[in-house]
């Protein structure tokens, strides 16, 4: 598929098909492939692009070296029941998350809620796909995740980094329509976005980053290059006491760990605090699933003469997957090397994985 300049389009069972290759190459079992396909593939689809096939050569280069492990399972720490720790000592975070909010499902189906905590994962990537999980079972649920890799964002107030993106999600299903899906970094931009604007070699929008001084600049550079900058968190005070609360529940709370200081190994390293919820089993599913209509229906309905304009949390992203279905998916041509390079780095040709891909 033809792009714009500097972008090829990849059609979505391709570039699954590319990935799962890719990671079988590595040493991933069928079932680990699928998983990570599927992950990484959704999230360009629905246009987190930061959290697609660009995370797969750190992926790679990780299971390479060891930073992180292949066809791992999570091991149980604490298991009271609702209340369930559990351990991934650098699993691949796909499969780490995949599984541990599988396990937080069941436990939610039987006695109608659980906290899980997953601590030491390899990055789990997109959060809002581990909502979209919780919501196909009919759970709501709340995740709160810290990053410890690099520090990436500056605390409000000051100048130079300390902590991670540290996301949020939040998923709410209705029951025959679309979810309502929370998904956001804790910082103006998830990094993964600045890496996509540095790929491309096109500024950020002013306010979101601080070069190596501490002063605001658009340079995307200024996360990459030294000396380095700092991302800005979001909403000022507010988007910073979440990230805050995000180190807390998910890396102190449950024995993972925060953000202390500088980058001790090449892994970046996810802990996740979930409370996921049944409707059903808090009797309260119909009057939910009445209310949360009447609800989208009055916070969208617009003044009288005037068109719609208001939308609901995860309709972008259902909006760019249905584009991208028809399309194809953009990947500039940097990552599109990268991508490439992880292929050969598992003895892949580059000439079989742009066939398999579809691309010239
Ligand atoms: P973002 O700023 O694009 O915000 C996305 C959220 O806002 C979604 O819920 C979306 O539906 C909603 N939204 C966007 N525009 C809207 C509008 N006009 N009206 C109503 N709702 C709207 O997201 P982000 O902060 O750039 O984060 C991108 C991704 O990065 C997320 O999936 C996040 O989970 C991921 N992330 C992961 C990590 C990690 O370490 N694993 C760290 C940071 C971010």
């Amino acid at each position: 598929m033809a792009g714009k300049a500097g972008e090829i389009r990849i059609e979505n069972e391709a570039l699954r098909s590319l990935v799962r290759t890719i990671f079988k190459a590595a040493g991933s079992n069928d079932r680990e492939c699928a998983i990570v396909a599927d992950h990484l593939v959704e999230a360009n689809l629905r246009g987190h692009d930061s959290h697609g096939v660009g995370m797969l050569p750190a992926y790679i280069a990780n299971a390479l070296s060891g930073e992180c492990r292949l066809d791992a399972a999570p091991s149980v720490a604490t298991d009271l029941g609702q209340l369930l720790i559990l351990e991934a000592d650098r699993g691949l975070g796909q499969t780490m998350a995949h599984d541990a909010v599988a396990m937080a499902i069941d436990r939610a189906e039987a006695q109608g809620s659980c906290i899980m905590s997953l601590r030491n994962s390899h990055h789990i990537g997109r959060i809002g796909h581990w909502s979209e999980q919780c919501v196909r079972a009919g759970m709501v649920s709340i995740h709160f995740v810290n990053v410890i890799s690099t520090p990436a964002v500056a605390p409000f107030g000051g100048p130079s980094a300390r902590v991670g993106t540290n996301p949020i999600s939040i998923g709410l299903p209705r029951p025959g329509k679309n979810p309502f899906i929370v998904d956001f970094a804790t910082s103006r931009l998830a990094v993964g976005k600045i890496r996509v604007a540095y790929n491309k070699g096109v500024d950020v929008p002013e306010g979101v980053l601080l070069d190596g001084h501490g002063e605001p600049t658009t340079n995307p550079a200024a996360l990459f290059e030294e000396p380095l900058g700092a991302l800005r968190t979001f909403g000022e005070h507010k988007g910073w006491t979440l990230s805050f609360a995000c180190d807390l529940l998910a890396g102190a709370l449950a024995g993972g760990s925060t953000q202390k200081g500088p980058k001790s190994r090449d892994a970046i390293i996810n802990n996740m605090f979930s409370i996921v919820v049944s409707p059903e089993a808090m009797g309260t599913a119909a009057s939910y699933a009445r209310e949360i209509e009447a609800y989208a229906e009055w916070v969208t309905r617009p003044p009288e003469g005037r068109a719609p304009s208001v939308l609901l949390p995860g309709e972008p992203e259902l909006a760019t997957r249905a584009d991208r279905l028809a399309k194809g998916i953009p990947v500039d041509t940097n990552t599109w090397e990268q991508v490439l390079a992880a292929g050969e780095s598992v003895k892949l040709s580059r000439d079989a994985m742009r066939s398999m891909a579809g691309v010239a």
